[in-house]
């Protein structure tokens, strides 16, 4: 029932329509009595099968670089709480950290003899005892010390693991940036310069924002442009910094005065002087933003083409397979109901083994709890691999034509605004 996110009330359901027997006891307890029964077993087989993979990185000594995730998201009603770290090279779940705060005694001062809770404190502090204990526990369970640590930019997780000095006075754990968050950084600095400057007037006399000046559409643009800049040149922060910097120029150049000569010049360049040159043709300059508006925004070009930052990307990666992992958690345990602490590590250990084997990792675990799995339970989990697989690759194509979709309709929504713009603006010459 827990593989498919199902509890007591579904199973007695499931029981009725089939015609089954409900058990003697009362349903409530005999789904703990299996689900304390389940534990052991997947907390084993999950640990046991994911030893060897490790084992076999570190010999071949591929860089352990790992990815954590404790954002908001895997706080479910501040009562529960997962921490999973992911390796960056292989995708997968090293090892999981489960908090419950919930408990079901009557008294919540004097708490029973077999409450249920395994945390006590504030709910912020969950995620960051979770970081703090898979830390701890790496050189035990794996033998192995994790140093690179990528997650969220303003992770408390990150700061309490260096404080706590999880690997002695000699070792020290370096944070890293994810890709995304850093590049979504650009849009969230010019949108504020945006509000700053709101009543201000530029030396030329008219404000930062407005037609053909800093407008949405364009913050996206620069955005977007300083991620490329960023990942395509994971080899050198030099060249990281030159491409940043070659987007204020790109956008300060005029018929006049062209600077485009760090413009990216391969053939898909978004930089549109040099794709006519490619071609061997003549570009006009429309999209060029005016002086004193480029040169607004120079704080921010210098903040966010600063080598300390750019030396945490070299990496490349982005946190986004350990989102996907928390989906199949959340297929397993629904984040709206309250479970047990028992129910939760079942669900996530479960989980956790189909992320990283496939649903076969099941097979495994019904032997562990000495039951044969029979020919039909074989083939269905078989099969489901393969349907996810299929999913998998069709997700990726769907992704690739709702990316293309969300251009479409972003450069018809850049179009409807230019044309209201157009639209005020004969209005107010009309009225004088
Ligand atoms: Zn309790
Ligand atoms: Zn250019």
């Amino acid at each position: 029932m827990r593989c498919i996110g199902k509890g007591a009330e579904s199973a007695r359901m499931f029981c009725g329509i089939m015609n089954l027997p409900r058990h003697p006891q009362n349903s409530q307890s005999t789904t703990t009595f299996y689900c304390r029964q389940q534990e052991k077993p997947v907390n084993t087989v999950w640990q046991k099968l994911f030893v060897k993979p490790l084992m076999k990185m570190m010999e071949k000594g591929t860089l352990l670089l790992l990815l954590m995730v404790a954002g908001r998201s895997v706080v479910f009603l501040r009562r529960m709480a997962l921490v999973t770290v992911t390796s960056v090279d292989t995708g997968k779940v090293i090892d999981v950290e489960v908090f419950s705060k919930h408990c079901i005694c009557p008294n919540k001062t004097k708490h029973l003899q077999n409450c249920k809770r395994n945390f006590e404190g504030y709910s912020g502090k969950m995620e960051v005892a979770g970081a703090l204990s898979i830390f701890q526990r790496s050189q035990s369970l794996y033998n192995v010390r994790y140093t690179k640590y990528l997650g969220d930019g303003d992770s408390k997780a990150f700061t309490s693991i260096v404080e706590n000095k999880v690997y002695g006075d000699h070792c020290s754990v370096e944070k890293l940036e994810c890709i995304g968050h850093v590049m979504k950084r650009m849009g969230t600095r010019l949108r504020r310069l945006k509000t700053k400057m709101r009543r201000q007037k530029l030396s030329d006399g008219k404000p930062l924002c407005g037609r053909n000046r800093l407008t949405e559409a364009e913050i996206d643009r620069l955005q977007a442009y300083y991620g490329l800049a960023i990942r395509r040149n994971l080899s050198s922060v030099k060249d990281m910094q030159q491409a940043i910097w070659a987007i204020f120029l790109h956008k300060l150049s005029t018929d006049e005065k062209p600077q485009h000569g760090f413009c990216p010049s391969d053939s898909d360049t978004w930089c549109k002087f040099k794709k006519a040159e490619l071609l061997g043709e003549t570009y006009h300059h429309k999209n060029s933003l005016p002086v004193d508006v480029v040169e607004a925004m120079r704080p921010v070009f210098r903040d966010l083409a600063n080598p300390e930052l750019l030396k945490k990307c070299l990496h490349g990666g982005t946190q986004n397979p350990n989102e996907s992992v928390n989906n199949v958690i959340w297929s397993r345990v629904p984040k709206k109901t309250f479970v047990q602490l028992e129910v939760l590590s079942l669900g996530t250990y479960d989980a956790v083994s189909s992320f990283n084997m496939g649903n076969v990792s099941k097979l495994e675990i019904l032997r562990k709890v000495c039951i044969e799995p029979g020919d039909y339970t074989v083939q269905a989990m078989e099969c489901l691999d393969k349907q996810r697989l299929l999913r998998a690759k069709y997700y990726c194509l769907q992704k690739t034509k709702e990316v293309r979709k969300e251009k479409r309709l972003k450069r018809k929504k850049e179009d409807d605004e230019l044309l209201k713009n157009a639209d005020d603006l004969e209005y107010g010459a009309g009225m004088f």
